[in-house]
């Protein structure tokens, strides 16, 4: 557990049983120099404890990384609960979790992430005030799009020298609530759109109503586009799939695109930019951190004008040192966090 924690440089790892409910949660605080740790909550059957433990250190320590990024004054966390088999009683589960983060004063604040909804966000509601995202709270995903958008023009300024989207090929993986939104502004910007996605009804509305070509799931990845926009789940980009790439960059939405750190060092040497996923989509932190703090949507969008600037920052490092934006951003991210070089 230690040797987990020294690491990925952990700060505290905290385990929460409520035998009343069956709640078995943990919660991990990354780093909170920048501030409280904030960070989504995971509600998902894990095989067995390590694993659920390594899912949340992994991504606590990820969302260091975008807050520190971000210009946020929020520190990294995560928090998992292992999904009971046959839960019948949801919301005493995600009360107890409420009481649970209560008990930590504030050092942690919860948001939803994979298999929790708002609605159970409105539960942890009842028992802390650390909690985001709730039914009242708002939706960050047309945030994280916003946020997505401005780093395409980025991208686009920085690889291909111009920011203007009209007639630019972007392939979109993945048309969810991201995915779509993004579509839409790239739409609107005159972008022409090659999309795909598991739910051919998503496909479809794109075609009806943004005039995307669609395409087959397996090609979307090595369609001949400007930019490739992954906006489905992690892990898209492998030696397998950076050697069949057909882009100039990849910007998009998804968390941990790169399969693995040499991954980035790949699309440096195939010539692709890289935007690093961490920071491009950091729209949605933005908009659930700054919303907990009271502050209302015209500085939430003026601070969603900061990732291009981080991005643009990133490419300048990144084509200076020969390096991949990607090890640049981490390179960046430490020094934040932990002042070193
Ligand atoms: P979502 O579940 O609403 O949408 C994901 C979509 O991708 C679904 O329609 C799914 O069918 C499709 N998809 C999955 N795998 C695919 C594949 N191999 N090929 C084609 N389509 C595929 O999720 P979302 O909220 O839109 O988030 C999308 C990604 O962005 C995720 O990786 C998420 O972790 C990341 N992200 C989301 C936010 C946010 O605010 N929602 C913030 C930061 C990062």
């Amino acid at each position: 557990m230690f040797a987990l924690m020294e690491a990925a440089r952990v700060e505290a790892l905290h385990c929460f049983n409520d035998s009343a409910t069956g709640l078995r949660a943990v919660i991990v605080i990354h780093n909170s120099r920048l501030g409280p740790a904030l960070g989504g909550c995971r509600y998902l059957s894990y095989p067995d404890e390590k694993s659920a433990i390594e899912d949340a250190v992994r991504l606590a320590q990820g969302m260091s990384y975008k807050a520190a990024l971000a210009g946020l004054a929020q520190g990294g966390g995560k928090a998992v609960i292992l999904r009971p088999p046959g839960v019948d009683n949801r919301a005493e589960l995600f009360e107890a979790f409420g009481r649970a983060i209560d008990s930590l004063g504030g050092q942690y604040i919860t948001a939803v992430d994979s298999g929790t909804l708002s609605a159970d966000m409105d539960c942890v509601a009842q028992y802390t005030s650390h909690v985001t995202s709730t039914t009242s709270a708002g939706d960050p995903s047309p945030h994280t799009a916003m946020g997505v958008f401005a780093g395409i023009r980025a991208t686009a300024q920085a690889r291909l020298g111009s920011d203007d989207l009209e007639g630019l090929r972007v392939a979109i993986q993945g048309l969810g609530n991201v995915g779509f939104a993004l579509a839409e502004q790239l739409h609107a910007a005159g972008a022409e759109l090659l999309v795909s996605d598991l739910d051919p009804g998503r496909v479809q509305l794109a075609v009806e109503q943004l005039g995307a070509r669609p395409v087959a799931n397996e090609a979307l990845l090595c369609t001949p586009c400007d930019i490739l926009a992954p906006c489905g789940l992690g892990g898209v980009l492998n030696s397998a799939s950076v050697a069949k790439l057909r882009c100039s960059a990849v910007a998009g939405a998804a968390n941990n695109q790169l399969l693995n750190p040499g991954a980035a060092d790949e699309l440096e040497a195939r010539g692709i930019l890289y935007a690093p996923d961490y920071v491009i989509n950091c729209g949605g932190l933005i908009y659930v951190a700054l919303k907990h703090r009271g502050e209302e949507l015209p500085a939430i969008t003026a601070h969603l004008t900061q990732i291009d600037r981080r991005l643009t920052e990133i490419y300048g490092h990144a084509q200076a040192d020969k390096r991949s934006p990607a090890r640049v951003a981490d390179a960046l991210a430490e020094r934040i966090l932990y002042g070193v070089k």
